[in-house]
């Protein structure tokens, strides 16, 4: 009698034991950090909302530069970066670039930026830019970008981004909401352990990044990160949903080149353009570009690689642009309008 007491009370000890394990399985939050885990939320084939950039010169500007974890003054090169949705920001970039760099640099990130929902650029003022593979950050009305840490950031860049530009334009007014933390307190969990070890700090940006990728890009993430993020903070991704974010230019249309003898299409946009035309897979070196007029009259024929075109010089109007290389052919009607 008394064995079989003792036994059983081993048996609810271990019971007990099995459900706090149980408790703490269900509470561990299934990402480390979640700007790593899928690629491919956003990427260059996207719409910007990039409309220009233009260098206005050289000034000095007080920036943090996390090469020296320091507030550092700079006599920046200056660009006026404007989006085609009222919003604008001003590109700061190192002059340890040289002005043809640095002009690649803020068109590089104006655009990148310009992919970005409306409701993650309104406090956007700066977009920071020093070399370095240092971490990027958001907050401070800015976003920091270091250009060399090419080969992590290269392939997550949009993921990054998005994740600070939601601490720059979203953390004021929501990571302390009576609401939020109502939606953190009903999922009962994080997300990643980098929101759970900053929970004030990263759990918005940590979240916000994945809502977009299950309400809008469903199909670019693996079914089981849809049902691990959905299953995990429902009530945070209801908070977003109730938000009724302005997150131009997302949901993009692309248009898809008419394609001829070929199974795979060009993408371009944006289109109407005001002059750069972005290309969605890159174009290698021996891409034939013929832009026409529509009475069929050549306008201009070029060779080109990478991935834009720029149309800036030309008047408004509709062209024809062709594009030839030894995998496709194609032709679109582009409209230029405005500058
Ligand atoms: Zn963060």
């Amino acid at each position: 009698m008394k064995n079989r007491r003792f036994y059983l009370a081993q048996l609810i000890v271990l019971a007990f034991v099995c459900l706090q394990v149980y408790v703490l399985e269900a509470q561990t939050p299934p990402y480390s950090g979640t700007v790593w885990i899928e690629s491919g939320i956003i990427t260059d084939a996207d719409c910007s909302t990039l409309s220009s950039v233009t260098y206005t010169g050289q000034g000095i500007k007080v920036v943090y530069d996390r090469r020296v974890n320091a507030w550092v003054s700079i006599n920046a090169h200056l660009f006026d970066i404007v989006w085609n949705d009222s919003l604008t920001s001003q590109a700061v970039v190192n002059p340890e670039f040289n002005l043809k760099e640095a002009t690649v640099e803020a068109n590089k990130y104006g655009f990148k930026i310009g992919q970005l929902p409306h409701c993650l650029r309104t406090d956007v003022n700066e977009i920071w830019i020093h070399k370095g593979v240092n971490a990027w950050g958001g907050g401070n009305k800015s976003i920091l970008i270091h250009t060399d840490g090419a080969t992590w950031h290269e392939k997550f860049s949009e993921e990054t981004l998005i994740h600070e530009a939601a601490h720059t334009s979203l953390d004021a007014i929501h990571a302390s909401h009576p609401d939020w933390i109502n939606a953190q307190n009903l999922d009962g969990t994080f997300i990643s352990t980098y929101a759970e070890n900053h929970p004030g700090r990263e759990d918005i940006a940590e979240s916000f990044l994945l809502w977009l990728a299950v309400r809008y890009f469903p199909s670019r993430i693996s079914t089981t990160n849809y049902n691990i993020i959905t299953q995990t903070i429902p009530n945070r991704l209801l908070y977003f949903d109730a938000q009724n974010f302005n997150l131009n230019p997302i949901p993009c249309s692309t248009v898809a080149i008419e394609t001829i003898e070929s199974n795979k299409s060009f993408l371009v946009y944006p289109n109407p353009t005001t002059g750069i035309l972005h290309i969605g897979s890159p174009l290698d070196g021996d891409t034939h570009i013929d832009i026409y007029d529509l009475t069929g009259r050549i306008i201009d024929s070029f060779k080109k690689s990478g991935n834009q075109v720029d149309l800036s010089a030309f008047s408004d109007g509709v062209y024809l642009v062709l594009l030839r290389n030894n995998n496709n052919i194609g032709t679109l009607k582009v409209i230029k309008n405005g500058r």
